[in-house]
């Protein structure tokens, strides 16, 4: 595939990374947000809808508290973010002002994509600010998110954001150039692959732990946000943040950074909440024959039969993941059956539900229309 579709681009999601944003040291890079600042200003200019997820809260607030080192204690995590996003956002209006552009803070949390409504509510401030040739500047609003409630990274954080927007692209600057076939810092022979289609167990496994010692991220949290993007029907390019003009150049479709090419299906809003929102309460393995049904039937629903083994706590009507023997994700849905109602029918035929758990309101456990293929 070539990069046109980059260039016919209208609504971009641009993330940055901590470590494109401030130096080693912990302070803040001016240059390089000026340089942000000033070509996300000159796109938005040529009529483009920008939206940009910043990291760097927790990194800023430290250096500014004075602080050695992050904090361990959420609190005190919680603390520097408080710190922090205020003067990224000082920053960044100070700078986009420069360049004549208005931009707005938006604070999302997990809450924000777990709720249905929440979510649809987003996507319709987003909308309010685009249509007023605001950019919006996203993070996580770190300062009230507990743990459990936290997307933890804003690589994760941009696809959904791009989800919920509906983008065209999703861009992520890091400090690396792309995906490499093998650790680049490690392996002199790594190729930089400029394109992926696939996002296979193996190229998932090349990707390795986390990244600097200020950021969150790191390639395994990039392919998860992969992931999700061209499963929602959105591409996604991974390019290095120090590239001078790096974002301009990827949107005249250039060979920059690694495109992960999005699957054909755009999932309906309702489907990519499901899939990529709402929280996964469980797991459902499913045999070769239900896989085969779901990958070569397509859009197939999945009946007990196929069920070889169920992991969680979950009720009717939660999002459950379906993965295959081996433990690769390959679907996601809406559970029509309970943990403890799934346990005893698992294996069964539709026909024996009944006599099983005393009643059958279903013949399948997830419906195909509340399904979503990974
Ligand atoms: N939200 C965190 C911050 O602004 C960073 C998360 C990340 O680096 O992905 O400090």
């Amino acid at each position: 595939m070539n990069r046109e579709v980059l260039v016919r681009a209208k609504r971009i999601v641009v993330k940055v990374g901590t470590s494109t944003i401030t130096y080693p040291n912990g302070k803040t890079n001016f240059s390089q947000i000026d340089r942000l600042a000033r070509e996300l200003s000159d796109l938005s200019n040529q009529g483009k809808e920008i939206i940009l997820v910043t990291s760097g809260a927790i990194a800023v607030g430290v250096n500014r508290l004075g602080l050695s080192e992050k904090p361990k204690t959420i609190p005190g995590k919680q603390a520097a973010a408080a710190v922090g996003q205020g003067i990224l956002m000082h920053v960044y209006e100070k700078l986009f002002a420069e360049y004549g552009q208005i931009v707005a803070q938006v604070l999302l949390t997990k809450i924000d994509a777990v709720d249905r409504h929440r979510y649809t509510n987003s996507r319709n401030t987003f909308q309010a600010l685009l249509e007023q040739k605001v950019i919006p500047i996203v993070n996580e609003n770190d300062v009230v998110a507990l743990d459990e409630l936290k997307i933890g990274d804003n690589d994760n954080m941009s696809a959904l954001v791009a989800g919920i927007v509906d983008a065209d692209v999703d861009i992520i600057l890091s400090d690396v150039a792309g995906l490499y076939t093998a650790n680049p810092q490690s392996n002199p022979d790594a190729k930089l692959l400029s394109e992926v289609t696939d996002i296979t167990p193996e190229i998932e496994a090349s990707a390795g732990g986390v990244g600097t010692k200020n950021a969150v991220g790191g390639m395994f949290t990039k392919l998860q946000a992969a992931k999700t993007a061209v499963s929602s029907g959105i591409n996604l390019v991974i390019a290095s943040g120090q590239e001078k003009n790096v974002i301009t150049r990827i949107l005249n479709g250039e060979n920059v950074g690694t495109l992960f090419v999005s699957k054909e299906n755009r999932l309906q809003f309702r489907k990519r909440w499901l899939a990529f929102g709402a929280r996964i309460m469980g797991k459902i393995v499913v045999d070769d024959g239900c896989m085969y049904a779901i990958h070569k039937v397509g859009g197939c629903s999945i009946l007990p039969a196929g069920i070889i083994q169920v992991e969680g706590c979950f009720d009717a009507g939660n999002t459950i993941s379906v993965v295959d023997k081996a433990g690769h994700e390959i679907a996601r849905g809406l559970t029509n059956y309970s943990f403890e109602e799934l346990t005893q029918i698992k294996g069964a035929n539709t026909s024996e539900i009944e006599n099983i758990i005393g009643h059958k309101h279903f013949d399948e456990v997830i419906h195909r229309d509340n399904l979503v293929i990974l």
